[in-house]
């Protein structure tokens, strides 16, 4: 009885909050309410964009130039990917709000951060009508530790905003991997490579893969680089962030 009691207290709760936030709809970072959407217009325009990224990879470019804007890495070697694009800079806000979606479980800003992504995406590849959305995926055994695999959550949300299909079995991690975080650019690429495999025939159609934080891109390289052994020919790379190598 003691427990059914806490489980309809629990529920309750629940339930205020979610009609709190329907009726108050206030935005999820400065709280302001009556905002049309999670994240208000003024808050997100303090999200920081990239800027001189290489038009291959993303990378930032450190000597610019008018004629050149490929990285020296994808021209001596070419990633699998055509590109990859990053909607922001890994800085505050948006680092706070991956950390968070990352190791505390809050599976609702999945939602909030498609919504803030979703022009970016759509500027980059909204021309690409019949593409198919590919989160990164996880080792099984990270389930354990995290309980959603968060390129996933961010993946289908922005699969419903940009009216795409989400597919998600056809890669998956065979290997378990350190976190890249503390690597050099030469070990992540070491660490990644061959670490996933394919479980079914990748869609002819363009695959745009979908990660959190891309650094040196090398996850979103080894991932494009086992479709295109199954046959996939036209591979892209979408991020909600770019974090630059120390
Ligand atoms: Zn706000
Ligand atoms: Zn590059």
């Amino acid at each position: 009885m003691d427990d059914m009691i806490k489980r309809l207290n629990k529920l309750s709760t629940f339930i205020r909050l979610k009609v709190d936030s329907v009726i108050s709809r206030h935005c999820l970072l400065c709280l302001k309410t009556g905002q049309p959407s999670p994240i208000c217009k003024s808050c997100l325009e303090d999200f920081p964009l990239t800027e001189n990224g290489c038009e291959t990879c993303g990378q930032q470019l450190h000597h610019p130039s008018d004629n050149i804007q490929i990285c020296g890495r994808c021209l001596s070697k070419p990633p699998a990917y055509i590109k990859s694009v990053s909607a922001f800079d890994y800085k505050f806000p948006v680092s706070s709000i991956i950390r968070r979606l990352k190791y505390q479980e809050c599976g609702y800003w999945a939602k909030p951060l498609a919504q803030a992504i979703y022009p970016e995406f759509k500027q980059a590849f909204g021309h690409l009508h019949n593409a198919v959305l590919m989160p990164v995926p996880m080792h099984e055994s990270q389930y354990f530790i995290r309980r959603d695999n968060h390129a996933h959550l961010i993946a289908k949300h922005l699969a419903k905003y940009a009216g795409l299909p989400l597919q998600n079995e056809v890669v998956m991690k065979s290997r378990h991997t350190p976190r890249q975080a503390e690597l050099s650019a030469r070990m992540r690429r070491r660490n990644v490579k061959n670490s996933f495999s394919l479980t079914d025939r990748p869609p002819v159609s363009p695959i745009i893969i979908i990660d959190d934080v891309v650094t040196t891109g090398s996850t979103i390289d080894a991932m494009a680089r086992q479709l295109t052994k199954g046959g996939a020919t036209e591979i892209y790379g979408f991020s909600v962030a770019r974090r630059s190598l120390e």
